[in-house]
């Protein structure tokens, strides 16, 4: 099974929550989980698993190339481009790279035949593994801004191997953005990580959205740092109808561990049970909605 974890904004323990469940499920007999960090403009689970990376793989796109020896700068491409990635001047054809979607729109419809399609660097994609966890991130290159393309190729690449694991982790990239919406689809389950704070439950009702209300995701809630803020997010997830899978409370020997880089679910093995909890109501929560 498939589960994504995600939060309405950066900084509420997402990837702690990534990393601890994808620890405490490894060490499970038998069990085989993958933990894909789909993050890929700041991907940082690695820091806490510590992979050994064994495999990498470019993302391209296609984007225009203009042969201006054939161009009669009749404007066709501008036109058709829903991006306005290319711009006809008198005697000039630009194409900004960075705003392209590669969807090949303009080379079509060129009446002269102009433009052909060239390979340009998105980012990177990484395999390994930490342990007994299948380990993949993807990196989005310096300059691109395209995160969906690259998310899409590391979950094409990444989740075949879902069919065979315990459980497939999906740490998602911050927010609600089309990198998110890229994510979480196709996913059987979406944790959802969030602080009990205004600020937080503000965040929450934006991922409940789009995850449960857009995308029909079956959804839990982890309260991380519980203890520290108010009644807003219980009252929330018990008016929505969504449960809260487990809190997790404000403790600094957690935030240090996180901090200093290490996993803190081996730090404090304590939690451990905790986290395993998370992963059989996740796994039951998922059986009675399918
Ligand atoms: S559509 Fe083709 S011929 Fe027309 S401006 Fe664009 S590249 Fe040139
Ligand atoms: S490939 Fe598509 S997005 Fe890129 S410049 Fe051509 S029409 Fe625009």
């Amino acid at each position: 099974m498939v589960v994504t974890v995600a939060s309405g904004k950066g900084g509420t323990g997402k990837t702690l929550v990534a990393t601890g469940l994808a620890d405490v499920l490894s060490g499970e007999a038998g069990s085989n989980v993958q933990l894909v960090d789909c993050d890929v403009e700041e991907p940082n689970a690695h820091l806490f698993l510590r992979p050994q990376l064994h495999r990498s793989e470019e993302v391209t796109h296609p984007v225009p190339q203009v042969d201006l020896t054939q161009c009669t700068f009749c404007g066709r491409c501008a036109q058709v481009c829903e991006f306005h990635a290319i711009a006809v001047l008198s005697g000039k054809v630009m194409v900004f790279t960075e705003m392209c979607h590669g969807c090949g729109s303009c080379a079509r419809q060129c009446p002269e035949g102009a433009i052909t399609e060239v390979p340009e660097l998105l980012g990177h994609l990484e395999f390994g593994r930490a342990g007994a966890i299948a380990f993949a991130h993807g990196r989005l290159e310096v300059g691109q801004a395209l995160a969906t393309p690259v998310i899409r190729q590391l979950k094409a690449r990444a989740l075949p191997r879902a069919a065979s694991t315990a459980m497939s982790i999906l740490d998602a990239p911050p927010g609600n953005a089309c990198s998110v919406v890229e994510t979480l689809r196709g996913s059987d389950y979406a944790i959802l990580v969030t602080e009990p704070t205004p600020f937080g439950l503000h965040d929450l009702k934006l991922a409940v959205e789009l995850a449960r209300d857009a995308l029909g995701l079956p959804v839990g809630v982890i309260i991380n740092r519980d203890g520290m803020g108010d009644a807003g997010v219980e009252s929330f997830c018990a008016a929505a109808g969504v449960p809260v899978l487990t809190r997790l409370p404000f403790d600094r020997r957690v935030a240090r561990a996180y901090s200093e880089g290490q996993l803190w679910t081996r730090v404090l093995p304590e939690y451990r049970s905790q986290m395993l909890e998370v992963a059989r109501a996740v796994r039951s929560l998922t059986e009675a909605t399918s």
